[in-house]
């Protein structure tokens, strides 16, 4: 049934959207439902979805197999508390998570959503440095054009301009800030572009428990791919320095950059491990926060005796079979040629867009393709236009990108990019 012109107004009255107004709602398109790569309009339209609703929907809308494990959990059991309990689709999705990232992450924890596995890490890199009697190390560096979630934590190591929180920063607790690398991804590195992570980390280390960053890729702050030397450099200094290295793999994790997780490009492990997004294939709020036997021992041996965290709905049952479902049909598919394939055309269908003067760069990698513009674009502008080519496309300031399902066939690939090109090349008249 589409909705009716009642309840389009009840949401536009009562219901916040992310960064939403509650004076002047932005138009929303009423979904009817969703399938494969398609997302189905109230009025019957199909578009065909370059988001994957924000880097989760990865082996596309209403799969049986994920619909089927959802199922399958509900009736055995939709959720139970964590606290003394515990049940077999945690286990098995903790097996899963154990094995397949990098080497040294064995203990998981986990948590709502990214936000809040984001929280969670940067408490165990506290807690850890306060079990080893260390408890002024409780600052974090953090990355210039990094995001990192919408929580207090969180918000407090995102980019301090376009961290999109710039409002709160007389609340938020003073992190430390580095310029993102200049290095770009396939770019050796450039001379002098670790020495303010070095300098920061020398003149710091005393206070700092741990550098925070998304690796190789960062995303909602810029979608800005940078080279994995910088990345292993980074790795060396935190070692040196005694400071933990958290690696934000919320949106690159599960295979999105090329490579299982973006440390792979580097060939590095981090202390800390965050996990979210495409986790559940996009069913459902999930994440996970991984770290070492060492970090999971300290901070059980410290003062405190346990990690001081455990939210209600912790290892929800239905959400870790479907992980657990997604996971299996991640590693059962040959995700790489995926990534590979959508990769390449990427990079051919989205090439003719940098001869428009309004473009300054395009750039893939992965299943990630991005068209940086000059100017930011109107969303009010180009999201009806999006819709008229038939594609689901969101942009923010001046780009315009897409991370489509895993599952997307050349033919949609090529609709998608040149339904893109056609907005862009409407927007430079
Ligand atoms: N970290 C990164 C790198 C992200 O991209 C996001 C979400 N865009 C988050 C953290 C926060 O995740 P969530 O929205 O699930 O809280």
């Amino acid at each position: 049934m589409p909705l009716t012109p009642e309840q389009i107004r009840f949401d536009q009255q009562h219901i916040w959207h992310p960064y939403s107004s509650m004076i002047d709602p932005p138009p929303m398109a009423p979904v009817e439902s969703a399938s494969g790569v398609r997302i189905k309009l109230g009025d019957g339209r199909e578009l065909i979805d370059g988001m994957a609703s924000w880097w989760s929907v990865i082996h596309g809308y209403n799969h049986p197999r994920l619909n089927a494990a959802a199922h399958a959990q509900i009736d055995r059991v939709a959720h139970v508390m964590f606290g003394g309990l515990t049940h077999e689709p945690a286990i098995e999705l903790c097996r899963k998570l154990v094995s397949m990232t990098p080497e040294g992450l064995d203990r998981v924890f986990l948590a709502d959503s990214g936000s809040v596995s984001v929280e969670v890490a940067m408490k165990m890199a506290i807690q850890y440095w306060h079990a080893r009697g260390k408890p002024n190390k409780h600052r974090l560096v953090s990355l210039r054009h990094g995001y990192h979630g919408d929580t207090f934590g969180a918000m407090s190591v995102c980019d301090p301009v376009t961290g999109m929180h710039e409002l709160f920063s007389g609340v938020l607790t003073k992190q430390l800030f580095i310029p993102r690398p200049t290095s770009r991804f396939g770019e050796p590195l450039r001379d002098g572009d670790c020495d303010a992570l070095e300098q920061t980390l020398h003149e710091h280390h005393h206070e700092i428990a741990a550098l925070i960053l998304e690796p190789i890729v960062q995303g909602a702050g810029g979608m800005y791919f940078y080279s994995p030397e910088w990345l292993k450099r980074a790795r060396e200094l935190c070692t040196q320095y005694d400071v933990l290295l958290i690696a934000d793999e919320i949106a690159t994790g599960f295979g999105r950059s090329g490579k299982l997780f973006a440390c792979e490009h580097a060939g590095i492990s981090p202390d800390i491990l965050c996990l979210g997004k495409a986790l559940t294939g996009g069913y459902m709020t999930l994440a996970a926060t991984l770290t070492s036997a060492h970090i999971g021992e300290t901070i059980s041996a410290g003062g405190a005796g346990c990690f001081m965290h455990g939210p209600t709905f912790m290892g929800n049952p239905l959400a870790c079979a479907v992980a657990n479902e997604s996971l299996s049909l991640l590693q059962e598919r040959d995700w790489h040629a995926d990534v590979g394939r959508i990769e390449a055309r990427l990079r051919e269908r989205l090439a003719p867009a940098a001869e428009l003067a309004g473009v300054a760069e395009v750039r893939v990698l992965g299943a990630i393709g991005v068209v940086e513009r000059r100017e930011p674009v109107s969303l009010a502008q180009v999201q009806p236009l999006f819709v008229e080519q038939g594609i689901w496309v969101r942009p923010f300031g001046k780009l315009v990108y897409v991370m489509p399902p895993y599952v997307m066939n050349d033919e949609d690939l090529a609709a998608l990019c040149d339904g893109i090109l056609n907005v862009l090349t409407q927007l430079e008249r």
